[in-house]
């Protein structure tokens, strides 16, 4: 609790099962998506409970806004349910939206080695850079990764489709 309380953050979940139309870029199966997602709203408002109310309903607002956008994320991210392919454009963007805050994590260690560089004389670009691009990197992979792994435990596909292709 603040002993100085500057604003209050109000956040609200939103968690609903959502049903999406999947077509694999790959293969061309159709399947019906099953997605159990979550989706986290703030709203950042006055001091102590001055306009609390509003704030909580912008925060509920804006979790329920998100949450088409999440699940078509995680639906796009999932494995398809008939060539196991996961979509490269998805998983494109999963790394595109994870990458400013990989370069802002590299910088924060690359940073501080830069100017030590200076001080035992090797280049400052290239120490700081030799380790601000791994960290980076591997944070951005993590992150991707993990987005992936939730994608396939949230995402429940049912072929649709494709399955009457096979019987016929
Ligand atoms: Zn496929």
């Amino acid at each position: 609790m603040p002993i100085v309380p500057i604003a209050t953050t109000h956040t609200a979940t939103a968690t609903d099962l959502l049903e999406l139309d999947f077509a694999c870029a790959h293969c061309g199966a159709r399947a019906r998506a099953s997605v159990l997602t979550t989706s986290y709203g703030v709203a950042v408002g006055a001091p102590l409970a001055i306009g609390a109310e509003e704030r909580g309903t912008e925060a509920r607002a804006r979790a329920l806004e998100g949450l088409t956008r999440e699940g078509a994320a995680l639906a796009g991210l999932a494995r398809c349910p008939k060539c196991r392919a996961r979509d490269a454009k998805a998983v494109r963007s999963a790394w595109l939206s994870i990458a400013p805050l990989a370069a802002f994590l590299g910088f924060l260690v690359g940073a501080p080695l830069s100017i030590f560089g200076i001080l035992i004389r090797i280049s400052p670009w290239l120490l700081g850079s030799a380790i601000a691009l791994p960290v980076a990197a591997l944070y951005a992979w993590r992150k991707v990764h993990g987005r992936c792994a939730q994608a396939d435990r949230l995402v429940d596909m049912t072929e649709t489709e494709a399955r009457a292709a096979t019987i016929d």
